[in-house]
């Protein structure tokens, strides 16, 4: 399958690991929009949030302990931090396999839309 991300999972395209386990994979964001921007992804090949399926909710609810396993190793816990997932074209979506953006380091900005 020609997806990016299963070839950053696969290591055909190298990433700055930040976290990995049988369900999940994390890695640095190739173009931090904060200074802290780091990108957390099933293994599994899910397109967008619309193709989560029942038997995916364990996995889609494991990156949110794994997201703050993560903050807690990075000590970005307490000030805070966003998760953000883009699903589709209006919301600016451009890599097409889920992943929820871990952002934090600095006060962001507060609009959403
Ligand atoms: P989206 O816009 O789909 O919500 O987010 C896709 C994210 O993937 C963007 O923040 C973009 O910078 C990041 N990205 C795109 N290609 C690569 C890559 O090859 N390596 C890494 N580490 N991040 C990437
Ligand atoms: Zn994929």
């Amino acid at each position: 399958m020609d997806c990016l991300f299963c070839k950053i999972i696969k290591g055909e395209i190298p990433s700055e690991k930040v976290y990995e386990d049988d369900l999940v994979y994390a890695f640095k964001d190739i173009s931090p929009m904060a200074p802290v921007h780091i990108l957390i992804i099933p293994k599994k090949h899910i397109s967008t949030i619309n193709d989560i399926e029942e038997y995916d909710e364990s996995v889609i609810g494991h990156i949110f302990t794994v997201a703050n396993k993560i903050a807690k190793e990075l000590g970005i816990d307490e000030e805070g931090y966003r998760i953000v997932s883009n699903c589709n074209k209006n919301a600016g979506q451009t890599v097409f396999h889920v992943h929820f953006h871990l952002l934090a380091g600095k006060e962001l900005i507060t609009t959403l839309g």
